[in-house]
């Protein structure tokens, strides 16, 4: 019998994904891909670690217009069916805190690797350095170009990922071909990204880490708090608390919007003010500029005490008043930062928005526009939060766009 031909646009961790069930189905599949090599982006993620899934992965950590698109997807490519298919790679998975699931060997290579080897073994065809510029809808199927060639293929699937990183591949391109055939995109924004807040106190602490409980505030109200390390930057503030919360954030942005660091969430307010009150009986004769080092990073605590107001840091412990010593707690449980703005796209993980999902089938991931096509991962209106939620979209939809692909009823 003849194989159906199936063309995936992206080799990217979606479009690798697809490939390969698409091939397992029983179609030719060629993947046409722009950058030199496939799967670029993924080699990037969890800092080359590849934290590829979450173990508590539901639609609660997926955003969009519809973020409950993904049900359908996740249901059928759970996680547990996700770790089998890479352990059919080859690829051994172990967990991490949060529930992070990450490759035994800790090397985002040697996923990219299981991916590429697996693509040869079901005899998927690889064009790299192969930009689609179009797709036409013909008789028979679709007709795509690039700028030099063209191909022909009865399924299309677009898994060109998102406008995110553009040093790492992403491109807007994937939002073009889809618009061009009549699909509807929404407005893109970074997520997954470092925020830029007021910089006097981040620029003096510049490359300080520390442990803190981070909310974010809307106003006086907190919409979400995540413990974690947060790094001060020059431009503001990152780490992995900030990542996730930016999520939240970018759809905020031009409302009064804070973030607060507790640098000492083990404790309340009133033990943390006992516990300074018996430090200035205790060490009152260390000036302010030690008064707390030991307790914090000692930079951080100097610029702690600056910005509750108590100076000069030659001033000792012991000449604080109890006013002083609250002015101290709250800046140590309560350091509010007014967030301005992201890093933009190039510096996100993750582009928020994209082709909306209304255009398509959420349990086939097929065109409600044109038959014959598919779309998955990022190029999609759905952005997951940081720890692993994003690969596992792009996992999911993948191999669901790939099964439907090869095996739905030509029309
Ligand atoms: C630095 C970094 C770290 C990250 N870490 C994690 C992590 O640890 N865990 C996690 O879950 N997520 C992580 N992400 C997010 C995750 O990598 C993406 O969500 C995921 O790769 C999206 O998969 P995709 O297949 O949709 O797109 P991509 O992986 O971006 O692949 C799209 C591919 O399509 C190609 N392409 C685009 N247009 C065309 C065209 N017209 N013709 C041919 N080819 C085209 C691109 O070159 C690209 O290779 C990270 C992202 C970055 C940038």
């Amino acid at each position: 019998m003849k194989k159906r031909t199936i063309a995936v646009i992206g080799g990217g961790a979606s479009g690798l994904a697809a490939a390969i069930t698409a091939a397992q189905c029983g179609a030719m599949v060629t993947v046409y891909e722009r950058g030199e090599r496939v799967g670029r982006k993924l080699l990037a993620t969890g800092n080359g670690r590849c934290n590829l899934s979450n173990r508590q992965v539901s639609t609660d950590f997926y955003h969009g217009h519809q973020p409950d698109f993904v049900q359908p997807a996740l249901a059928q490519y759970s996680v547990t069916e996700t770790l089998s298919f890479f352990e059919q790679l080859g690829i051994m998975t172990v967990e991490g805190e949060d529930g992070k699931l990450y490759p035994r060997s800790w090397q985002a290579g040697t996923v990219l690797d299981a991916l590429r080897l697996a693509c040869d073994h079901w005899g998927v065809v690889t064009r790299c350095g192969c930009e689609i510029t179009a797709i036409t809808p013909t008789k028979r199927g679709f007709m795509l170009k690039s700028t030099t060639d063209q191909w022909q293929a009865e399924r299309v699937i677009v898994a060109c990922g998102g406008a995110a990183a553009a040093d790492l591949g992403g491109t807007d391109s994937g939002y073009r071909l889809l618009q061009r055939l009549g699909h509807h995109c929404s407005a893109i924004c970074p997520a997954i990204v470092q925020l830029k807040t007021d910089t006097l106190v981040t620029k003096a602490l510049n490359g300080i880490k520390t442990n803190a409980l981070v909310s974010l505030y809307q106003g006086e109200q907190v919409i979400r708090q995540i413990y974690g390390e947060v790094l001060f930057a020059d431009y503001g503030l990152s780490g992995p608390p900030i990542l996730s919360l930016s999520s939240l954030a970018v759809r905020l942005l031009g409302q009064a919007l804070y973030i607060s660091l507790d640098l000492f969430p083990e404790t309340t307010s009133a033990e943390l003010y006992q516990l300074l009150q018996n430090r200035r009986n205790l060490l009152g004769w260390l000036t302010l500029e030690d008064f707390i080092s030991g307790m914090v990073n000692k930079r951080l605590g100097q610029t702690a005490i600056k910005s509750a107001g108590l100076t000069p840091l030659s001033r000792r412990g012991e000449s604080l008043t109890n006013d002083e010593l609250t002015q101290l707690t709250a800046a140590l449980k309560d350091w509010r930062f007014a967030i301005k703005d992201t890093r933009g796209l190039k510096q996100a993980q993750v582009t928020a928005g994209g082709i909306l999902t209304k255009d398509f089938d959420s349990r086939s991931l097929s065109s409600k526009i044109v038959n014959g096509l598919y779309a998955c991962g990022e190029v999609l209106d759905i952005d997951g939060e940081c720890g692993g939620y994003n690969l596992q979209w792009a996992w999911s939809s993948g191999r669901l766009a790939g099964r439907c692909a090869a095996l739905d009823k030509a029309e």
